[in-house]
């Protein structure tokens, strides 16, 4: 606005410049006589007409012996400018491009203003997650400093009862000890007494002694049985005996034969599946997958938080993950979480994909040996892991709601390789109890 006005009062100036003293408006054909005044051709003419002989200046009266006057292009041009831009339909078509110009910056401004507020929105949502996260992590290492704290005061304190055990054995030694002497320092003063009477008494016999009390031999202070139970690799059996207090720790998963294809086979033990070419034995079971060559594990979780590992070492086709338990079982279908999968997959010995509709490929450094597999039903994520290093492979945010099994398809490989087993890792093998 205060631009505007500038421009409107330096044009308002120029424009009493560009005016005539004698019409009052802007010059028409401007002329300039020699005292370098300004008026209309017309003005100046009619001003003059019919005097005879010497003309002045109507402004400084100056007097000129004849009427000489020269036309000035450059006031001219000047004054054309200055009736242009001063013209209705000029300042109408500015005003216009001023209002849409403000209106476009307006326009602009709110949208930027928009994207701040979307920022700081942003800010303040990582900071929420952030503090969420951070005290989850906290909750996390509390309970393990938790659990450590719980066995060092466990240890210590049969420790101190061990300690306590071994020297009251040695107190009470001690104790039976001095009572023996306190009592052969009885006798020993009754003799003395004895041997002093025979001056004046006839002795006929020995004197009336206490029998000595029996002490056990000195039980043998053994250091090395002792010391053997904390001189050990403390930390890797206090890591063991954690595996059971880990939330969660590793499941130790079994496969759930009822539910094989008849072309997997399975281990006695019930942690190997492996396909193979012909139908093994199988009873009926309506748990039974009988199109797709799939296998599901005997534990099912719909609630809490639940991790196992699986073995697939360098086997070139598979898909692993958790199926709803209400899945079709007896017709081919495409595992996504639209159909009960959630699933990661192998394909052609080094192909990676998350089971989504379609496909995720998952650009992968290396080819894991070990699948981790992470299940939180409270907050429906199901992650896959490289179970080798613990790096991430992938994660769905849309897991499943309802009763879920640990899901496994050995596929049908190539029938020029040897078939590769699916292993259930529990580990450690053996989990220490506390
Ligand atoms: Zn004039
Ligand atoms: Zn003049």
């Amino acid at each position: 606005m205060a631009a505007a006005a500038v421009a409107t009062s330096s044009r308002g100036s120029l424009r009493e410049d560009l005016t005539c003293a004698i019409c009052c408006d802007l010059f028409r054909e401007p002329v300039m006589l020699a005292c370098m005044h300004h008026f209309c051709k017309p003005c100046i003419s009619r001003y003059w007409r019919g005097t005879q002989g010497p003309v002045s200046c109507p402004q400084c009266r100056k007097e000129f012996s004849t009427k000489q006057f020269h036309t000035n292009y450059l006031v001219t041009a000047m004054v054309e400018k200055v009736r242009a831009t001063t013209s209705d339909s000029y300042i109408k078509n500015l005003e216009k491009q001023l209002k849409e110009t403000l209106e476009r910056h307006r326009l602009k401004k709110e949208a930027f203003i928009n994207s701040i507020r979307r920022d700081k929105d942003k800010m303040d949502t990582i900071k929420r997650v952030g503090a969420d996260l951070q005290a989850r992590v906290k909750g996390d290492f509390r309970a393990l400093h938790q659990i450590l704290h719980d066995e060092e005061t466990c240890v210590l304190e049969q420790l101190r009862r061990e300690q306590e055990e071994e020297l009251e054995k040695v107190q009470r030694h001690l104790e039976a000890i001095e009572l023996v002497v306190r009592e052969l320092e009885d006798n020993m003063r009754v003799l003395q007494q004895a041997s002093a009477d025979t001056e004046s008494v006839v002795l006929t016999e020995l004197p009336q002694l206490r029998p000595c009390v029996h002490v056990d031999v000195a039980v043998e202070f053994d250091i090395n049985t002792f010391s053997n139970k904390y001189m050990a690799p403390l930390q890797y059996i206090t890591w063991r005996k954690m595996f059971k207090s880990l939330k969660p720790g590793p499941s130790p998963l079994t496969f759930d034969a009822d539910t094989a294809h008849p072309n997997i086979h399975v281990s006695r033990d019930k942690t190997v599946a492996v396909e193979c070419d012909f139908a093994v034995p199988h009873t009926d079971h309506n748990k039974r997958f009988l199109q797709c060559v799939n296998i599901l594990a005997a534990q099912g979780f719909q609630s809490g938080r639940h991790y196992w590992e699986v073995e697939v070492a360098s086997k070139p086709k598979w898909d692993l993950g958790v199926a709803s338990e209400s899945v079709e079982r007896h017709a081919r279908i495409k595992l996504s979480p639209e159909s009960g999968y959630w699933t990661l997959r192998v394909r052609n010995g080094n192909e990676y994909s998350a089971g989504t509709q379609p496909w995720t490929r998952l650009q992968l450094s290396s080819s894991p040996h070990k699948i981790g597999v992470f299940l939180d039903c409270e907050e429906r994520r199901v992650s896959f892991y490289n179970a080798d290093d613990m790096s991430l492979l992938y994660s769905f945010t849309n897991g499943p709601r309802g009763k879920v099994f640990p899901f496994f398809s050995p596929c049908i490989c190539d029938r020029s390789q040897k078939p590769q087993p699916i292993r259930l890792l529990h580990y450690p093998s053996v989990a220490l109890s506390g």
